[in-house]
């Protein structure tokens, strides 16, 4: 198992067992996963964005509007928190108190840094695109020079990252597991639904058939 060293900010104190600091475990959900939330202290407020990201190697990458707080912020070298959900069910307990939902979370803290060149931005553009849309990039128009320039791309190492998995039934109190009401797990996903075409011409692409990007 390759393990990201746990820090003082990533050890899970909250139902220890849970946690995975294994970051093949880490980048599965980052991979899984298509929206984070990107939070930062900026003139002493709080913010929490959530955007589009995509990992290569040991980084996680965020792009946006070069006009954007979120990019111009991280660009400065900020401190960041990237937080990430994939939520597979909820959790009925005979409790209202034991209810609970299960998961699997990463949070991330670092600085990011922006990427200047040209080539390795337009790479980034490219894991975007086959991040939420795995076969797209080599049939869209490509991104100009103009858009490129337009747009901040910034990498976030993942080097102080945690994970946070729950699964399974419903953990009642001994006292509670006579209590006549339903229990157990009502599983949720991700799906797509039927696409919507805006080019009734062109036929729909082999990628937006079968299951996909988001079956599991
Ligand atoms: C969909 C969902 C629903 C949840 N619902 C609730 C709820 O209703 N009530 C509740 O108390 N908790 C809930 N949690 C768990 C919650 O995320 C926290 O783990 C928990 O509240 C403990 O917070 P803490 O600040 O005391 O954590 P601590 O254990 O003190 O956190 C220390 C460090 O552990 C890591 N860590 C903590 N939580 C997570 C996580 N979820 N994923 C990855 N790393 C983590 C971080 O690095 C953090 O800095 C939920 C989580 C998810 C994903």
């Amino acid at each position: 198992m390759d393990a990201i060293p746990n820090t003082s900010r990533t050890t899970v104190r909250r139902i220890p067992k849970n946690a995975s600091y294994d970051r093949s475990a880490i980048n599965a959900i980052l991979d899984e996963a298509l929206v984070c939330h990107v939070g930062f202290v900026e003139g002493g407020l709080p913010y929490v964005i959530p955007t589009l990201h995509a990992r290569a190697g040991d980084r996680l990458f965020i792009h946006g509007s070069a006009a954007s707080r979120l990019t111009r912020t991280l660009a400065t070298g900020h401190d960041v928190c990237v937080s990430v959900t994939l939520l597979d069910g909820i959790v009925f307990a005979r409790s209202v108190f034991n209810h609970s939902m299960n998961y699997r979370s990463v949070i991330i803290f670092g600085k990011a840094t922006a990427i200047e060149g040209e080539e390795e931005k337009r790479e980034a553009m490219r894991l975007f695109s086959e991040h939420a849309m795995p076969g797209r990039w080599r049939e869209a128009r490509q991104p100009t020079a103009v858009e490129l320039k337009a747009t901040l791309v910034l990498a976030l190492p993942i080097e102080e990252a945690s994970a946070k998995v729950r699964t399974g039934p419903p953990v009642d109190d001994e006292d509670d597991l006579t209590f006549s009401v339903w229990a157990g797990v009502l599983p949720l996903a991700l799906c797509k639904g039927e696409p919507v075409t805006d080019t009734a011409d062109i036929d729909l692409p082999g990628y937006l058939r079968g299951d996909g990007r988001w079956s599991r």
